[in-house]
């Protein structure tokens, strides 16, 4: 699926190899999620921080992909719903 706020998306490079918030504290995360909207780096919801989510709802940045080794599967916060990564954001993806 694909929804209406993948469109017109420009994802930007992930700014950081790890979880941003959790590299400033040296908190532990356990898979990383990146936005497609600004390259914030992110942990999931099974992370102590949930960065991931706190910046959807600190931006309203509505879609990220996973940034874990091999996957490839978005996530728009504002449908729900498991989307296909969009062309652009693949390369930025971890192999
Ligand atoms: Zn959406
Ligand atoms: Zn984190
Ligand atoms: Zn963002």
């Amino acid at each position: 699926m694909i929804c209406e706020h993948e469109v017109g998306l420009h994802p930007l490079p992930p700014r950081t190899a790890g979880c941003e918030e959790c590299l400033k504290t040296g908190s532990r995360w356990v898979h990383l999620r990146l936005c497609l909207t600004c390259g914030h780096v992110g942990c999931c919801d099974s992370s102590p921080g949930k960065h991931a989510t706190k910046h959807f709802h600190s931006t309203t940045h509505p879609v990220m992909a996973s940034y874990e080794r091999g996957e490839r599967w978005a996530w728009c916060y504002i449908d729900e719903a498991e989307l296909d990564v969009p062309p652009e954001a693949e390369p930025l993806l971890r192999d």
